[in-house]
């Protein structure tokens, strides 16, 4: 679950809250994620953040986004979880829960006209 790990991290001050000062993308080179932990591997779209204390992070693409919606917000309250096909999923009370709710949307229209179901959680 990259958005609970992520946001564990931010609690806990492994990932910074503040906005990076840079921003590189390119391909994946068997690192592993600052975000999930598994590794960006070079298929995948790699992001590299660079920030004013001189800390990088090497994100996924997905991991970099859930970052930077999840440095946003603290701890608690209710989350919006909607997605690219418009369709606006529902609430959660808890990311993880969110997280569930947005495997479901995934699992249910995994053979529906739209193939791409880029979903966004944030607070609502
Ligand atoms: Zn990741
Ligand atoms: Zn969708």
């Amino acid at each position: 679950m990259p958005a609970q790990v992520i946001a564990d991290k931010l609690s806990t001050g492994l990932l910074p809250r503040q906005d990076a000062t840079k921003i590189f993308a390119g391909h994946g080179t068997d690192t592993p994620c600052a975000g999930c932990g598994l590794t960006i591997r070079a298929t995948d779209v790699e992001y590299e953040l660079l920030f004013a204390d001189e800390r990088s992070f090497l994100f996924h693409s997905t991991c970099a986004e859930l970052w930077r919606t999840l440095k946003e917000v603290s701890a608690g309250g209710e989350w919006r979880v909607t997605c690219s096909c418009r369709e606006r999923i529902g609430y959660a009370a808890t990311l993880a829960e969110a997280e569930a709710l947005e495997l479901e949307h995934i699992a249910v229209r995994k053979n529906s006209t739209r193939p791409r179901h880029v979903i966004t959680i944030a607070r609502k």
